[in-house]
């Protein structure tokens, strides 16, 4: 069975566990968000920042993880909100003193690519859930001129709470059936459109991997040569971050 580390005690526990059986704290388990402010701002806008089949850089993650009260705060909420509907315009925009409310120090401001980097966050969800993804991919240091190129997508088609790894397998799975037809037009538009550097964690590896296919053949096919192509370019995005890329006139080039 599955185990991961309880975030209070550090110990090794079953996935899919509510309570911690050494330490007796509280876990969520990982499902789908129950906000529907939340949810319907996903259903008008599956990626963020640049539309994949634009983009010359995709991040492909499992799932969009968001703390289980995330659309507590208005003022953070309606940030979170404009980064969905607009992650380019976001990422230009984000050095506005609006955006920077709980903010102790004014060298800080600048532009942010994602709201979880704000200060507003870690003040109002110390927990800080989604933000050490941001943060690793903000040690690129690669400024608001790289925004129009960058997509982040994920294979679960609805946003998430919980621990990333507790999870319950079959309510999982059940996420997973029901994202196929959002991951068959994923697929479509990073093979289909313009030549793009494509970065899959191994967490999403596992999860394309253990998908069974019920498309057409055609789409089967395409599917393996995605994950093939991962595969064999080996690149992977959270654990290799930094990256370094290299945008000039139009022309991309990464080392790795
Ligand atoms: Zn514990």
């Amino acid at each position: 069975m599955a185990k991961f580390k309880c975030p209070g005690c550090r110990a090794l526990i079953p996935a899919c566990t509510s309570v911690c059986n050494e330490c007796s704290i509280p876990i969520e388990i990982f499902d789908a968000h129950p906000s529907k402010a939340l949810n319907s701002l996903f259903q008008g806008r599956r990626y963020q920042g640049q539309n994949p089949a634009d983009a010359a850089i995709v991040f492909v993650g499992r799932d969009a993880n968001y703390a289980k009260d995330i659309d507590k705060d208005s003022y953070f909420f309606n940030i979170l909100a404009e980064y969905i509907n607009n992650g380019v315009n976001f990422w230009h925009n984000s050095s506005d003193a609006k955006y920077w409310k709980y903010n102790t120090n004014q060298d800080n401001i600048k532009n942010v690519h994602h709201p979880f980097l704000l200060p507003a966050y870690a003040t109002l969800f110390p927990k800080k859930e989604g933000y050490e993804y941001h943060r690793k991919f903000s040690c690129m240091n690669l400024d608001k001129s790289y925004a129009q190129y960058i997509s982040f997508v994920e294979i679960i088609d609805v946003p998430t709470k919980g621990h990333s790894r507790n999870i319950c397998k079959d309510r999982f799975n059940k996420l997973l059936r029901n994202s196929e037809c959002h991951i068959k037009s994923l697929v479509r538009s990073l093979i289909n459109g313009p030549p793009k550097a494509i970065f899959v964690p191994d967490s999403a590896i596992k999860v394309l991997r253990q998908l069974n296919c019920t498309w057409c053949d055609e789409d089967k096919i395409k599917m393996a040569k995605f994950i093939a192509s991962i595969c064999r370019e080996g690149r992977r995005s959270s654990d290799d971050i930094p990256i370094i890329c290299e945008i000039d006139n139009g022309v991309l080039s990464i080392c790795v």
